[in-house]
């Protein structure tokens, strides 16, 4: 099943393809300044594909947030958080914000998370065991 979403001015679409029931999902919500002031809950599996369909340099804003080397990825024109991504093994790997969902009440219930106490090799390791495959489509 492919599931859809769309920034507030719908330049940037998502989608989220996944086998496994929405409902199965629970979101995690980010207890750093950045997500809280962006409103972020951060959606990711594994098996799952991620598509942002919106060219990295002609429509999205890419923030650093912390040390790492990922990228949060904003709308050019109305500047929702869309996704974050970061490369892992020669390969795009995300998370989505659900935010931006149609379907966001069919989710399972959002879970807090707090990555600041995680060390950067951490981050790292957890994100390539829960973020699912991304890419841009322009
Ligand atoms: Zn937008
Ligand atoms: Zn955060």
């Amino acid at each position: 099943m492919k599931y859809h979403g769309a920034c507030s001015c719908s330049m940037c679409r998502t989608e989220f393809e996944t086998d496994l029931p929405l409902s199965d999902f629970q979101p995690r919500v980010c207890d750093c300044q950045y997500c809280q002031q962006n409103l972020g809950q951060l959606l990711s599996h594994p098996s799952a594909q991620i598509r942002v369909f919106a060219g990295i340099a002609s429509h999205l804003t890419a923030n650093k947030n912390g040390g790492t080397a990922a990228r949060f990825y904003h709308c050019k024109n109305c500047n929702d958080f869309i996704c974050v991504g970061v490369e892992i093994d020669q390969e795009m790997r995300g998370v989505l914000n659900s935010n931006l969902f149609n379907d966001r009440a069919t989710l399972g219930d959002a879970i807090p998370v707090q990555p600041r106490f995680l060390s950067d090799q951490e981050k790292f390791d957890r994100w390539k065991k829960l973020w699912s495959h991304l890419s841009f489509m322009s």
